[in-house]
């Protein structure tokens, strides 16, 4: 049997020495981190919890959270993996819905758990950072000892992350050890010649969020390189940490980079360490793959994927790649874009199109997936599984809930997701066209659109613009360079400028709340 933590252990045996984890400072050797693992699975297991128990890692990147992650799996328990900014109100549904019986929180969180104690089947709180009443210090909680691996069979359970709830309440999904060992492995592969022990890998995507937990981390301790956590993206201080510590794989999201380039002195930086870097979660606009190439000399390589696979679906690679796609899907994954009654819809001959030229409404559908990394369901919710599945010719399609095309070399074009499209008197708008144009413009330095109710064409775009330090141009004017250079229905209503955007800690713009901002 070979599984997420299997695959760790048998890694362990062949690197005893090179370096798991660097933070702040300090390392921990392979040998280091798999004994503390054992240690905390141990003090698991002694605490009654037993295979298929659920234990919450409420963390930021910190060295704890591997420790905790892989001494669950190792204890045969499931990994809740919960964003440290949550409250007590949206940890209460995290916990009481994955029936989580242990915790390791933050010591700053700890109130927020004990909070909402009685709503769940919590009996263990352990705190990392402090000792705090009514949990128990990390170290402290280390056993004396260590437990070998608890037999897991593939189609177990191994993590429940919960969707980010960009819209309505997050679900529970189930991803087995088969789901995530295979992606793990396959992973590995899009990166050239595979992460080798040599490797250091940058881990700023947040390890509650599946792209920075498998991608990186799982990715990391699978091929024996050195993952570093880093709590909080501050981009001067990453982008110090890349030449410093002469990091060689960077995984992000299209707000990283775009960060990245903005810095006043973003061309002062030689990034030559770097041999693979990967953009992903969200679509990473043209403009900035073309600016972050152009200043580090390296290539940024697009992929795609979600909570419910794993997540990679699709990626670019350096030998197939087609900038403004999310690339090919992995070996192994099956993909295809159908319209609403499961039809294939029609490949275009070479993506992109252009899409002023093109009626997309005429290539488009959802894109469907199906292969080894696809969840097992959603925790305890039978109608959202009847909806998210299709069985068809002895597959089981995955619905993404995403607008794409696709091309003759089975290049994938994500349009938007499908719950943002604008309908304005009629005519669709995928904000995501209106927002790559507006990236262009020297003077935005982020931009999201949005749809906004109106009595006459039932939604209007509105876009809501960071405008640069020294950004000359007008709202007036910007609306005017949409109009300039889009079919007149799509462009923007309005144009506001704001400081910032809401987005989440992986880069998703919440374009639910600028909404609901704009109604107040
Ligand atoms: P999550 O479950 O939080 O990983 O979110 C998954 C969603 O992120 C997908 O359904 C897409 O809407 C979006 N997404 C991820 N990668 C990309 C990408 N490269 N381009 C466009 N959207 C993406």
């Amino acid at each position: 049997m070979t599984n997420l933590v299997t695959d760790v252990g048998e890694t362990v045996e062949s690197n005893p020495d090179s370096t798991a984890i660097a933070y702040d400072g300090e390392e921990l050797t392979y040998d280091q981190f798999w004994t503390r693992a054992g240690q905390f699975a141990k003090q698991l297991h002694d605490s009654g919890i037993e295979e298929g128990d659920r234990v919450g890692i409420y963390l930021p990147n910190l060295p704890q959270f591997v420790t905790a992650f892989y001494g669950t799996l190792r204890a045969g328990g499931v990994v809740v993996p919960m964003n440290p900014q949550y409250k007590a109100r949206e940890i209460s549904h995290l916990l009481a819905d994955s029936g989580a019986e242990a915790v390791v929180s933050l010591a700053d969180n700890v109130p927020e758990v004990l909070d909402v104690l009685e709503e769940t089947d919590v009996h263990e709180v352990v705190s990392v950072g402090a000792d705090v009443e009514g949990a128990t210090e990390f170290d402290d909680f280390l056993a004396e000892d260590t437990i070998d691996i608890v037999d897991r069979a593939d189609d177990d359970i191994a993590v429940q992350p919960y969707t980010s709830g960009t819209t309505g309440t997050p679900k529970g999904v189930l991803l087995t050890h088969h789901n995530l060992g295979w992606t793990t492995r396959t992973n590995s592969g899009v990166v050239p010649g595979e992460i080798q022990p040599d490797d250091k890998l940058l881990g700023v995507l947040p390890l509650f969020h599946i792209y920075g937990m498998s991608v990186v981390m799982n990715g990391a301790m699978y091929a024996g390189a050195t993952y570093y956590p880093i709590p909080e993206w501050d981009a001067p201080m990453v982008m110090d940490l890349i030449e410093s510590e002469r990091i060689s794989i960077m995984f992000g999201v299209p707000a990283m980079f775009n960060d990245m380039i903005n810095q006043p002195d973003a061309d002062e930086y030689s990034f030559d360490s770097l041999r693979f870097v990967n953009s992903g979660g969200s679509s990473l606009p043209i403009e900035v793959l073309e600016r972050f190439e152009d200043l580090y000399d390296v290539q940024l390589n697009e992929g795609y994927g979600l909570t419910e696979t794993s997540p990679v679906t699709h990626a670019n690679t350096p030998e197939a790649r087609r900038k403004g796609s999310i690339g090919q899907p992995l070996d192994g994954v099956d993909a295809k874009v159908v319209g609403p009654n499961f039809e294939t819809m029609p490949r275009v001959e070479k993506g992109p199109v252009d899409e002023e030229e093109t009626d997309l409404d005429e290539i488009t559908g959802e894109l469907v997936v199906s292969g080894p990394n696809v969840m097992k369901g959603y925790a305890g919710l039978p109608e959202a599984n009847e909806k998210a599945f299709t069985e068809e010719d002895g597959k089981t399609w995955f619905h993404t809930g995403d607008v794409c095309y696709w091309d003759e070399d089975d290049f994938f074009f994500v349009v938007d997701r499908e719950k943002h499209m604008i309908v304005t008197g009629g005519y669709n708008v995928y904000p995501r066209e209106v927002e790559e144009l507006l990236f262009e413009h020297p003077d935005i330095a982020d931009a999201a659109v949005v749809g906004i109710p109106d009595d006459r064409r039932g939604e209007i775009p509105v876009a809501y613009v960071v405008p640069t330090p020294d950004a000359e141009a007008t709202p007036e004017e910007i609306k005017q360079y949409c109009l300039d250079n889009l079919a007149e229905y799509k462009h923007p209503r309005e144009v506001e400028f704001v400081e910032e955007l809401p987005r989440t800690t992986t880069g998703k713009v919440q374009k639910f709340k600028i909404r609901e901002e704009d109604e107040n």
